[in-house]
């Protein structure tokens, strides 16, 4: 089992989340993304955590920027997609799609969504039914297109869409008031979409992340993960 704890980072400037993931069987921990050091080390010096490994979806700074300062304190491994062995900040270890990762008893399946950026992976723990999604999938969005074209965010919506509908999901950053206005505007009859933006504003009131969601409600609300085809997805990306 799986104990999950969202970190905030960068705070009200991009509004990050990094994870501390801890594998409880074996008390294997990692971090996810994690965007700066400091509120990480904090969280697992209240928690007396030593992270063995940073997990990373992507290149992009507001994800990697702690990787070297947290590596230096835990000595933990960089593990991220071989595509991007030259671009992570202190990587140690490849994976790569159709490749599993060991977190003590948990395992990851590494699903490739090459779109926001080219080698972005998602971390899937199908026995635990969490997955981080980094800046590809978003509550209410997508990450926007850096590297990456409209046909490919399709291919990596698709594989999305075929996961369970059981799966609770992890962004990478807390956008889901940025985008409830434009979803409501492109779902104008969603009753599960007026309930979403409304429990995100109870969470978020709360000081509490809108994560996680379902895949199941998501696929429903997100208009990007809702679109049928790949020219109503051009038609609104
Ligand atoms: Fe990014
Ligand atoms: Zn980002």
């Amino acid at each position: 089992m799986l104990s999950i704890y969202p970190i905030l980072c960068r705070a009200g400037i991009m509004d990050n989340y990094a994870y501390l993931i801890v594998d409880e069987a074996s008390r294997t921990s990692a971090v996810i993304d994690p965007s700066e050091a400091a509120p990480i080390i904090a969280k697992c010096n209240e928690l007396n955590i030593k992270p063995q490994y940073i997990l990373n979806t992507h290149h992009h700074f507001d994800h990697t920027d702690g990787n070297l300062a947290l590596k230096e304190i835990y000595n933990c491994q960089i593990v991220a997609n071989i595509k991007d062995s030259h671009r992570i900040p202190g990587f140690d270890i490849g994976v790569e799609e159709g490749k599993t990762f060991a977190l003590g008893a948990s395992t990851a399946e590494i699903i490739d969504v090459s779109a926001h950026t080219q080698g972005h992976i998602l971390w899937y723990f199908p026995q635990d039914k969490v997955m981080f999604t980094g800046d590809t999938l978003f509550n209410l969005c997508v990450g926007g297109l850096f590297e990456g074209t409209v046909e490919e965010m399709y291919q990596a919506l698709q594989k999305i869409k075929s996961l369970p509908d059981d799966v609770e999901f992890y962004p990478g950053h807390e956008y889901t008031m940025h985008f409830a206005g434009e979803a409501l505007s492109l779902l104008p009859h969603s009753e599960e979409l007026v309930k979403y933006i409304q429990r995100a504003q109870e969470r978020l009131s709360q000081g509490l992340p809108v994560a996680p969601i379902t895949l199941g409600i998501e696929k429903k609300c997100n208009p990007f993960l809702a679109a049928k085809n790949l020219t109503e997805l051009q038609q609104i990306l």
